[in-house]
């Protein structure tokens, strides 16, 4: 990251326009990876870096005000596998079948996807005979995907990777860039990217978690050190101007607690503005996300403070009336959110998660003991709070065995409330 020099009180310059930026609009304090998972034992070695995030007055882009060492991250465990996920790669299918339709892809074209894992998205397109290529990173998940078939480049996207696969005769009809777009430390550089890879009149679709959903519910839990971006439209408008391209239709998504579809191609392709750009940013003004001076931005910081008050006046009335209290769902969000809140081992009996590779560990910063759900159900507490409140309906309805041994659901966020 560079720093602005010159002054004793330097503050981190933007991202993406060298800006320097202002007052932070959050600090989470010192956190661990909210995905690195500690087996019993590795707590003494356990990092913590400042998670802290900023706007720029100049391009808007709220962003990481720091960046995690390389070491620090690419030692986490990133073993995901997207095609683990059944509702993923039932809504990879749905986006596929509507951009074959609506862009008429057929055996000449190309499809390519960013950040392509394990082939959960472009196998959709494989399957009715259209060529794809991925662009992944990741080795293992990179290697799976090759094992179906699905041609991918073993290779993080930017300019420099765009060209070098230009200079093979690749261009691209589609591109798609499903929740990549937050990840990326060098915004400027893959954006640039996009506008070689495509064809005159290709596409590249992005999903991304809208800002105006974290500001207005309080989602700040939903921030993270691998996110270095959190993005509103007025944003990343003007970033993709810089870069060439042209933002012309969105689409809402209810992903990850309300994202956006971005539809963008070259700056002078024939793709026609759709009036949703329009509204979408007149939504974004209202709120006042076009003024890094507003409420929105300067009160947010408030409004989290609120939350964590609120769970910690929860948790002291539980353990006072000598309720338990357990946890589900042992993903990032619900790390952030326990770290900021200042909690250790015995804040929640247990968190209960679906996934066996995360059982028999401890939660990043908190050392909470992560168990399976029988567990949770075994255990019968008397509250559990369901960290990703996402998907809360989801998990009601799987763990009904906890209301059926008289124990309640608890969410978090905007404030704790216990569910009917
Ligand atoms: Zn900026």
């Amino acid at each position: 990251m560079t720093l602005a020099t010159g002054t004793s009180a330097a503050r981190p310059c933007c991202r993406f326009c060298a800006t320097p930026l202002g007052l932070p609009m959050i600090d989470l304090g010192q956190q661990p990876l909210a995905n690195n998972n500690l087996a019993p034992g590795e707590e003494a070695s356990e990092r913590r870096f400042p998670l802290v995030v900023s706007i720029c007055p100049e391009c808007l882009l709220v962003q990481a005000d720091h960046s995690v060492p390389a070491d620090a991250i690419f030692t986490a465990d990133y073993a995901y596998f997207s095609s683990y996920s059944t509702s993923w790669v039932a809504h990879a299918k749905r986006y596929a079948e509507a951009m074959i339709a609506r862009f008429g892809l057929g055996k000449m074209s190309l499809v390519a996807e960013v950040a392509s894992n394990d082939g959960y998205l472009l196998q959709h397109f494989h399957a009715v005979g259209i060529p794809v290529l991925g662009i992944e990173p990741t080795q293992n998940t990179a290697e799976a995907a090759i094992a179906k078939g699905i041609a991918t480049e073993v290779d993080f996207f930017g300019t420099a990777t765009a060209e070098r696969l230009v200079s093979r005769g690749k261009s691209a009809d589609l591109i798609a860039a499903n929740n990549v777009l937050a990840h990326v430390p060098d915004i400027r550089d893959f954006g640039t990217g996009f506008t070689r890879l495509l064809k005159t009149e290709g596409v590249a679709t992005f999903e991304f978690p809208h800002l105006l959903n974290m500001i207005e519910k309080v989602q700040f839990d939903t921030i993270y050190h691998e996110h270095y971006s959190y993005l509103s439209l007025h944003a990343v408008k003007g970033i993709f101007e810089a870069c060439g391209l042209r933002v012309f239709d969105i689409e809402q998504l209810p992903t990850h607690g309300g994202s956006l579809r971005v539809f963008a191609c070259r700056a002078g392709a024939s793709h026609v503005t759709t009036p949703v750009v329009a509204t979408t940013l007149a939504a974004e003004h209202a709120l006042g996300l076009d003024d890094a001076e507003s409420a929105a931005y300067r009160g947010f910081s408030t409004k989290a403070e609120h939350a964590r008050t609120s769970f910690l006046a929860f948790l002291a009335k539980a353990k006072a009336e000598g309720k338990s209290v357990a946890g589900y769902g042992a993903a990032a969000k619900g790390n952030t959110f326990l770290n900021y809140c200042g909690l250790g081992a015995d804040a929640l009996t247990m968190i209960a998660d679906a996934s066996h590779a995360k059982q028999g560990k401890l939660a990043p910063g908190t050392h909470i003991l992560i168990v399976s759900p029988e567990a949770l159900i075994a255990a019968k507490p008397d509250y559990v709070v369901i960290l990703p409140w996402n998907i809360a309906a989801e998990v009601t309805s799987s763990m009904a065995a906890i209301r059926e041994n008289g124990g309640r659901f608890v969410i978090a966020i905007p404030e704790t409330r216990v569910l009917p």
